[in-house]
């Protein structure tokens, strides 16, 4: 018997578009004008050479993603003082993803340039982990940061024990933490200036810089993530959402920092 139209179960639209996975964040497009933009990129010129031109060990802090990509190729593509006066280096925490890690090689084969890793000590590892597990951190926040502490904190500290400055990719937009976040402040903690470059860059001025100079970025980024931190503590994002959500997602947003930047929260 041959099947007719009225045999073929009708599909609810409604039904299918629930099953559909969710659209995630996707770089945004710059709909400024190129003029406005070469300025921007200008001023960022002209400020780290600023900052090389004041400081001797000036180092910056990458984490791999966006933002330290366009202040990376800044620094790298920039003059021989900002070249040599600031440093770039990352904290290799030992929970990232393959493809940030990744791009450590893509930075060298790109600008013939090696960043510095700092890893965390592992005796300190090993203790957390027989204590509390490899994944601990989702247990409380006081184990999160006591994590971000051995992984990231101690070993910041470490790359900067030199420093006379330093520099980080964070933006006011990201997030409430950062929405009064100054080009210039002292990190009282380490008693040493502390350099935001891109206080005042915008999402799609920041992509916009990535596209125009081809600059290498992780691969994640076209995954869903518009922020990156280690793999058990970042998942991507749906469109819409903020950029920081995928970051400890578990957590209010008020409490989200890692430590590295324990000034923005407000205590
Ligand atoms: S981000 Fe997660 S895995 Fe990485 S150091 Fe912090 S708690 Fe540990």
């Amino acid at each position: 018997m041959s099947t007719v139209l009225s045999d073929i179960p009708v599909v609810d639209a409604g039904a299918v578009s629930a099953l559909r996975p969710p659209a995630l964040w996707v770089a945004p497009e710059y709909t400024g004008s190129l003029e406005a933009l070469e300025q921007k990129e200008r001023e960022l010129g002209e400020r780290l050479a600023g900052i090389a031109a004041r400081f001797f060990r000036a180092r910056f802090a990458s984490s791999l993603a966006a933002e330290d990509m366009v202040l990376t190729d800044a620094i790298l593509r920039g003059s021989p003082a900002v070249r040599a006066g600031i440093r770039v280096f990352t904290l290799q925490t030992g929970r990232l993803h393959a493809e940030t890690v990744a791009v450590l090689d893509k930075v060298q084969s790109h600008y013939g340039y090696s960043i510095e890793q700092y890893t965390p000590d592992a005796e300190a590892v090993e203790n957390y982990l027989k204590k509390h597990g490899l994944n601990g951190f989702y247990d409380s926040i006081d184990l999160r940061k006591e994590c971000c502490g051995i992984r990231k904190v101690e070993p910041l500290n470490r790359a900067l024990s030199h420093a006379d400055a330093w520099l980080t990719g964070q933006r006011r937009e990201q997030a409430v933490t950062r929405a009064e976040l100054p080009f210039e402040e002292q990190d009282e903690a380490r008693g040493i200036p502390k350099f935001n470059p891109l206080a005042d860059w915008t999402e799609p001025e920041v992509w916009a810089y990535l596209k125009r100079h081809n600059v290498p970025v992780n691969d994640l980024h076209a995954k869903g993530y518009p922020s990156i931190g280690c793999e058990p503590c970042t998942r991507a994002v749906r469109a819409g959402e903020d950029v920081r959500a995928g970051r400890w997602w578990w957590e209010s947003k008020d409490s989200k920092e890692c430590g590295l930047h324990e000034q923005n929260i407000k205590h």
